[in-house]
This record gives C-alpha cells, sequence and structure tokens, in this order.
C-alpha cells in the first residue's frame, strides 16, 4: 500500500460535512469534565503519578467510560488527563494541552518530574551526532517506502 496517497485528513471531525466546530467544541466539553492535565515521563518507574495527581487534588483518574445503548463509548468520568512525553518536559506537551484547553477547557496543569530520569542523560548535539556519519554511517536518510 502506498502511505503517501492515503488521505488521513478526510478521516477528521473537521473535515466532515456541516462540521460546526463551536457545538464539537460544546458536546466535547459535556463528554468529558477534564478540568487538569498531568504532564510526567513515560519512564515506567513514574506511571503510578497520574493517580497521586488525582488523589492529591482531588481528582477523577483513570475514570469510568460511559457507553450509549448501542455500547459505544461517548464519554467518560475522568476529569485529569495525563500527557507522557520523554524527560516530563513541559515543551514537549504543549500541543496535547492546546488541544486539551481548546476542546474541553482546563484549569490546572501539573508538571511531575521524577529522580534520575533518563531523559537527562543525553544532549541535543548527542542526539545530532547519532543521526549523522559519526555512529550510523550514513547521513542520508531519504527512505523508499515502495510507493
Ligand atoms: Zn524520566
Amino acid at each position: 500500500m502506498n502511505l503517501s496517497k492515503l488521505n488521513f485528513d478526510a478521516y477528521a471531525f473537521s473535515k466532515q460535512p456541516d462540521y460546526n466546530e463551536a457545538t464539537v467544541r460544546k458536546e466535547f466539553a459535556k463528554a468529558v469534565p477534564l478540568r487538569t492535565i498531568v504532564v510526567y515521563c513515560y519512564d515506567p518507574r513514574a506511571v503510578g503519578i497520574p493517580v497521586a495527581v488525582a488523589k492529591e487534588f482531588g481528582e477523577v483518574f483513570p475514570g469510568d467510560i460511559i457507553t450509549d445503548e448501542q455500547g459505544n463509548k461517548i464519554a467518560s468520568t475522568a476529569s485529569l488527563f495525563e500527557v507522557v512525553v520523554a524527560g516530563g518536559r513541559a515543551v514537549d506537551a504543549l500541543r496535547s494541552i492546546t488541544v486539551a484547553q481548546h476542546l474541553f477547557g482546563i484549569e490546572n496543569i501539573i508538571v511531575v518530574h521524577h529522580t534520575h530520569c533518563g531523559a537527562t542523560s543525553f544532549t541535543a548535539d548527542g542526539i545530532i551526532d547519532a543521526y549523522q556519519l559519526v555512529e550510523t554511517g550514513t547521513d542520508d536518510y531519504s527512505y523508499d517506502y515502495g510507493g
């Protein structure tokens, strides 16, 4: 399959006929009572952070999924969403935070770091070197996907 010919935008809510963003935002806000976002590292040792934050701040996490009569998942009781990124860096979570604010309106953003984070064990120059001739033996990353 030639991935470059797929039109992923065709599946986006915003590309559907009669789409009304203001209406959709109101429905999203009713479907999920999101108030708080917690940003933390994807290190497996940090997995308990959202539950601990929910308990500390009186939020609901993970909450329950609400279904309609046909069994479709249409809502959630969660009031806390998690954004999991390397090192728990807020800058890497900005898009998710922005979307959550736009769709749900959020009141709190909590950033939690953990000790001995592996994401602090490298540098930007080290990553660039790894993708260049120094470590891989090539600087050509133009792949042929068979299209
Ligand atoms: Zn970490």
